[in-house]
């Protein structure tokens, strides 16, 4: 294509205004036709800057026959994600970063990433994956109540990457979910559709809440350890929970005194449910409750059928906290918004989920 084919082109999409571009647009193609891309990129750059639609243009007539373009898109080059096996791995990866001058976060399973950038970083990646195991409580550092919880195994810490479905098999490994003794084993207070998701990216994200008495799985949460970067660029292990936290703090201070202790509720609901932002959280330490059957019944109906039955499956949801047979555990209620042949209804399925043995 010659320079007034050209010219002639972005004349009919875009009018007088190439006049303040033509010249240099002759520039560009007398390059195109030098086969000098470097001064080629610079004036499709500069009549960019100038006006971006004409530049975007002159670029697709030149090269819109197939032939091969100077300017590639570069790839994005993110660098693979450190996988720390242990929690001084991951305090080394993080004092490497804060030398090194980098940003640092971890993601999970990264479910989130999927769909936001809330796990993106320029710096270094920490990917939790390796990081999944359970973790020995020192009866010694609880407080006497939170001894005993522990002793009925009402307590529990894991590595922040372990996945949900690996702390439910934990706490009640799926070859004895046929007991009839359910009570002798352990599930977290809420539980997920999908069970596989890191622990911390759920807890980080505040996801999970299956309504007003089924909060979000960070709120089992009795203390977490949360490692940030000091002035110093030296890594602070921060052992965080509620001003009336299960540990004691100078049994705390004698057998852990590499780590510092935070009971202070503001703190720590500030910093559990943190989106990746205050520092890396290496494990959890939560509750949990007696493990439990549950029946689930479906039911299709009309719009107008729900309206009447969502009020009282509510007030049974908020009153029937008790896990006993017959109770209400949660419901949920799926709408189909497009309207039924032949009269017009719009249909709903309400699948309640009752306590059973
Ligand atoms: C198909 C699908 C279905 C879903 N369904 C539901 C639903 O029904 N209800 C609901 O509430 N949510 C739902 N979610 C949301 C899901 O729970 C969140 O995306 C959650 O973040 C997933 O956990 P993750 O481990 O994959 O997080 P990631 O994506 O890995 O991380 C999420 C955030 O946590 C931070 N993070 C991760 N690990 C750490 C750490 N160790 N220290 C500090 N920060 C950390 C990351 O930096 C990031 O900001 C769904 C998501 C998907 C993809």
């Amino acid at each position: 294509m010659d320079v007034d084919q050209l010219l002639q082109l972005l004349r009919n999409d875009h009018g007088d205004r190439i006049n303040d571009v033509a010249a240099l647009i002759r520039m560009l193609h007398e390059h195109h036709e030098a086969n000098n891309n470097d001064l080629f990129r610079d004036m499709l750059h500069e009549i960019g800057q100038l006006a971006a639609a004409v530049a975007l243009d002159a670029f697709g007539h030149l090269f819109g026959d197939g032939e091969e373009a100077p300017v590639q898109p570069v790839p994005l080059q993110i660098p693979e994600p450190l996988r720390p096996t242990s929690l001084n791995e991951l305090i080394q990866n993080i004092t490497d970063a804060a030398q090194g001058g980098n940003t640092i976060k971890a993601v999970g399973t990264q479910h989130s990433v999927e769909w936001t950038d809330i796990g993106h970083i320029d710096g270094t990646q920490i990917d939790m994956s390796e990081l999944n195991d359970v973790i020995h409580i020192n009866r010694n550092v609880l407080n006497a109540v939170n001894q005993e919880m522990l002793d009925n195994r009402m307590i529990c810490c894991f590595e922040a990457g372990a996945t949900l479905a690996h702390v439910q098999e934990y706490l009640w490994p799926l070859g004895f979910r046929t007991t009839r003794n359910p009570e002798r084993y352990r599930v977290l207070p809420n539980q997920t559709g999908c069970t596989n998701l890191s622990l911390s990216g759920t807890i980080a994200t505040g996801a999970h809440g299956n309504g007003l008495t089924k909060p979000i799985i960070a709120d089992m949460v009795l203390s977490f350890l949360l490692l940030t970067v000091n002035a110093n660029g030296d890594v602070v292990q921060n052992q965080i929970e509620p001003e009336d936290g299960i540990t004691d703090q100078q049994a705390f201070e004698a057998i852990h005194p590499e780590k510092n202790l935070i009971q202070d509720d503001n703190i720590f609901q500030a910093a559990l449910v943190n989106i990746g932002g205050m520092g890396i959280v290496y494990s959890y330490t939560f509750r949990t409750v007696n493990a439990f059957f549950l029946t689930e019944n479906r039911q299709f109906v009309t719009w107008e059928e729900a309206q009447d039955e969502i009020p009282e499956l509510y007030n049974r949801n908020i009153n029937e906290q008790e896990p006993v047979e017959g109770n209400l555990h949660s419901f949920e209620i799926f709408v189909n918004p497009y309207p039924m042949e032949p009269q017009g209804q719009v249909g709903v399925v309400i699948c309640t989920l009752e306590y059973s043995n």
